[in-house]
């Protein structure tokens, strides 16, 4: 009973949305999701015609052309990979609204500070464990 009556009265940092907010933040996550999928559909056609032209090109390719062919389409790898990751991320984060761990550092649990979730709502770290993460990654 007292676990259901923190929930209801919003106890803990996690919790103290009301359903609205929730439902504002979801919208834009999913606003978020929708145009980094679109893009990435649109990048991935336009990615796949680049590269039937490639093939129909290659036979009379000099060294020049191929150098920037191959420039082109790690740039068009990049963009995929970039768009790819913004859209796992929102989706992610509106997982993470659903458990209710939306806005907590998924790093050391402490609240991201609410003008960062402004900028980046996705986001699922504050600004040091992000740094942390990537300074990891290499
Ligand atoms: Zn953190």
């Amino acid at each position: 009973m007292l676990v259901n009556g923190a929930v209801i009265t919003g106890k803990g940092a996690a919790k103290s949305r009301t359903a609205e907010e929730v439902e504002q933040i979801r919208a834009i996550l999913r606003g978020r999701f929708d145009d980094a999928n679109s893009e990435y559909e649109e990048a991935l056609a336009e990615n796949h015609k680049l590269r039937l032209v490639e093939i129909g090109d290659a036979a009379g390719d000099d060294q020049a052309d191929s150098g920037s062919k191959t420039a082109e389409r790690d740039a068009a790898t990049s963009l995929l990979r970039t768009l790819l990751d913004r859209r796992t991320q929102a989706e992610h984060a509106m997982q993470r609204l659903d458990d209710g761990t939306y806005g907590n550092c998924e790093g050391c649990h402490n609240p991201i500070p609410v003008e960062r979730l402004e900028v980046f709502p996705s986001a699922t770290t504050c600004v040091n464990c992000k740094q942390v993460r990537e300074r990891r990654a290499g």
